[in-house]
């Protein structure tokens, strides 16, 4: 099975978008954490930071429209959910690698 490069954001791209990282076939759902590929059989397992990316994806897009709104209060509240988010995501990716992907 070939290996995907955590760091490489075309993966995830396509991970969002429902397709297969490795042959752009849609992905059909295990359960809630796992995806398999109809077509090459690849099997994704989302673990933790699967997740964790549409959520930091989610806080910082929410993050530029309270930003551009003039709600730097909240914008402030909403940056500090994304670092916690952040963190945790990298944290779970060391694990999964073993190695830090920045
Ligand atoms: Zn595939």
């Amino acid at each position: 099975m070939a290996e995907f490069k955590v760091g490489d954001g075309s993966w995830q791209k396509r991970l969002d978008a429902g397709q297969c990282p490795k042959c752009r076939s849609s992905l059909k759902e295990v359960d809630a954490k796992t995806k398999q590929c109809t077509m090459c059989g690849l099997t994704i397992m989302e673990k933790n930071f699967g997740g964790m990316t549409r959520i930091i994806r989610i806080l910082d897009e929410e993050l530029t429209e309270l930003m551009s709104a003039g709600l730097y209060r909240e914008a402030e509240k909403t940056r500090l959910r994304l670092e916690t988010y952040i963190d945790m995501r990298n944290k779970a990716l060391e694990l999964s690698k073993g190695t830090s992907d920045e």
